[in-house]
């Protein structure tokens, strides 16, 4: 029997959060798999329909400023500054928790991830749900993130209550996420809010080396060394001179990077880096078919928004080449 994905109208998305279910809502990042973050039966439903381990907390999402101190508290100055910036936008603040929040939400740490997104549409089916929305991207667990409607359809239509079609997410990174590790701030996921961006709030402030070590308890459970993998092997990283190009193999470029291996496609032809990761997790799921074998991206600047893809195409990469 074909299987229709459960396309959903604004309207019905709101009704359907309010009353339990879980719907994948368009955000500027990437399309969140939503539901009310203030019950766990909700919350479980994500876990599940993800394939999500329940020791990696979900980002709670808020319509307004004002709505924050309703899910964190003892909130810092430099929080609030931070806030006052860059909301709604791409930027995630871990704070205390309210007791009102469950401990599925946050892994049974006694602090929160909450983010005010800039997307229209998630505003008003915030506003409208008449409740926060839990919403960690619409994907199955490690896999690429969405960032259209039809990428979530494909991993997770028959899973779920709703889609909502947004368009393609303009800015086609997860946000970056800034803890307060005694007051002290600290970047723990880097994303399109860069360190600069944030420093010339609230001064200094360390990027936390994110690669967790096996047994050790995580600090930020979603930076896992791998993580956002396509199917097929993706390579990032200068190539060993001996290697053996597979057959089948396809090349996500930047720029005018010279190479041996034609273009499949080109992340940003100017090597604009705002246009890269708009293309990105795009590029990745487009090539990720069985008729490729192997998939090698051109290096990346580690500057501005380079930040942020390099460590999302570093997690995504092989980690050996044999
Ligand atoms: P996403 O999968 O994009 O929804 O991002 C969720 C990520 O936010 C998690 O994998 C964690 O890395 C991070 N996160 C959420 N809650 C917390 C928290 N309380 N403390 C630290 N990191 C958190
Ligand atoms: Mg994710």
């Amino acid at each position: 029997m074909p299987y229709f994905p459960p396309w959903t109208s604004v309207a019905e998305a709101a009704a359907l959060l309010a009353s339990g279910h879980i719907v994948a809502i368009p955000t500027e990042t990437v399309y969140g798999l939503a539901g009310n973050a203030l019950d766990p039966l909700a919350l479980a439903k994500i876990f599940a329909a993800k394939g999500r381990p329940v020791f990696d907390p979900l980002i709670v999402h808020i319509a307004d400023i004002d709505s924050l101190e309703n899910v964190a508290q003892q909130i810092p100055e430099s929080a609030y500054a931070l806030a006052r910036a860059f909301w709604p936008g791409p930027l995630t603040l871990v704070l205390p928790k309210q007791p009102c929040i469950p401990d599925l939400a946050t892994s049974g740490l006694s602090t929160v991830a909450v983010r005010l997104p800039q997307h229209p549409i998630a505003q008003e089916i915030i506003r409208k749900a008449e409740v926060p929305l839990a919403a960690p991207s619409a994907n199955l667990f490690k896999h690429v993130s969405p960032t259209t409607a039809e990428h979530v359809a494909a991993q997770l239509g028959s899973k779920i209550d709703g889609i909502v079609d947004g368009g393609p997410c303009t800015v086609g990174v997860e946000s970056t996420i800034v803890a307060f590790e005694d007051d002290t701030p600290v970047i723990l996921r880097p994303g399109a809010i860069t360190p600069l961006m944030i420093e010339s709030i609230i001064g200094k402030v360390k990027l936390k080396n994110s690669s967790s070590n096996p047994g050790e308890a995580m600090v930020s459970p979603g930076t896992m060394d791998t993580h956002y993998q396509p199917r097929i092997p993706l390579y990032y990283g200068a190539l060993p001179k001996d290697f053996v190009i597979p057959t089948n193999t396809v090349r996500i470029a930047f720029g005018n990077t010279k190479s041996s291996i034609p273009a499949s496609l080109n992340l940003s032809e100017i090597g604009n880096l705002t246009e890269a990761t708009a293309n990105l997790y795009a590029y990745m799921h487009q090539l990720d078919t069985p008729s490729n074998g192997f998939i090698l991206v051109d290096p990346i600047p580690n500057e501005g928004l380079g930040i942020a893809l390099n460590d999302r195409l570093r997690r995504a990469s092989i980690k050996k080449l044999s």
